[in-house]
């Protein structure tokens, strides 16, 4: 009788798409991968965390499987957050609630830096020059190209120990406060740096905190950057394989010490990169 119902059963879950979340509570600052299997009538469009929106990509190598990268800014409210995502079937969309995802604060550390006094009270000309670096690039991590580049094991840009982990809480000079937005990899002299996935380079610059920088595109609102460089090996524009050398680790911008500082979006939002990699190393290599 047992067996007859659990049978039963399986034949109606196969019919029905199905979602597979972890739906224990996340920290401020990582991600988390949401994999749904769908059928032959009924696909998955965009998840929902809040009212924030993230798009389905087709699994790299599993047919009919979807999966949306979910990442949770470093400064939002911890509470508990409505999961939901959009079916699409037969050229209509419907929302299907999945549940909530609390937010609570993740075990970050406070850090004291001393910096000099010319990167931590700005001139009017460099404010602008701030500002008009922040908009340039808040405006290409919300864009999204409709292709996901990534469909293998992620890999650091260097082989080399992290200095500082990202979400430590910074005070500069006493005075400035904010969070480390990213990871910093120690690169005393200049080291080779390579591109953690395929992509396309979105941006390269030279900018007032990042210095020598580079940006690249993995496509559907996942971005990696390299920050501090001495030198770019690439142009915008390029394409680029994992692996692939983008230039040389160095000391530009507003930095304490040599090394390279690297950073993680995930639709706009930076994310723990460490973290991200593991996720979704461990999501691609699932069986
Ligand atoms: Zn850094």
């Amino acid at each position: 009788m047992r067996t007859l119902v659990l049978v039963a059963l399986s034949a109606l879950w196969a019919m029905a798409w199905e979602a597979f979340w972890e739906k224990s509570p996340i920290a401020n600052g990582t991600s988390r991968i949401v994999v749904v299997q769908a059928t032959s009538q009924e696909r998955p469009d965009e998840l929902y965390v809040d009212n924030r929106v993230f798009a389905f990509v087709p699994h790299p190598t599993k047919p009919n499987r979807y999966y949306a990268w979910l990442s949770i800014p470093y400064d939002c409210a911890l509470e508990s957050y409505a999961v939901g995502l959009l079916i699409e079937a037969v050229g209509q969309k419907r929302y299907a609630p999945l549940g909530t995802l609390e937010v609570v604060r993740g075990n970050y550390p406070k850090e004291e830096l001393r910096v000099s006094s010319d990167k931590v009270h700005l001139t009017p000309e460099d404010i602008r020059r701030v500002e008009r670096e922040f908009a340039q690039a808040d405006k290409l991590y919300v864009t999204v190209t409709p292709q996901s580049h990534l469909d293998k094991p992620i890999v650091y840009p260097m082989q080399i120990a992290i200095t500082s982990g990202y979400g430590n809480e910074r005070v500069f000079n006493g005075l400035r406060k904010s969070y480390h937005s990213g990871v910093d990899f120690r690169a005393k002299t200049p080291q080779p740096i390579s591109a953690i996935a395929d992509g396309r380079v979105a941006l390269i610059g030279d900018r007032f905190y990042g210095g020598k920088s580079v940006i690249i595109d993995h496509g559907m609102g996942v971005y990696s950057g390299y920050f501090h460089m001495s030198r770019i090996a690439v142009h915008e524009g390029e394409w680029v394989k994992q692996g692939s050398n983008l230039g040389k680790s160095g000391a530009t911008g507003r930095i304490t010490g040599p090394h390279l500082h690297m950073m993680f979006k995930i639709a706009g939002v930076s994310v723990d990169p460490i973290q991200a990699i593991e996720v979704f190393n461990r999501f691609v290599k699932e069986e």
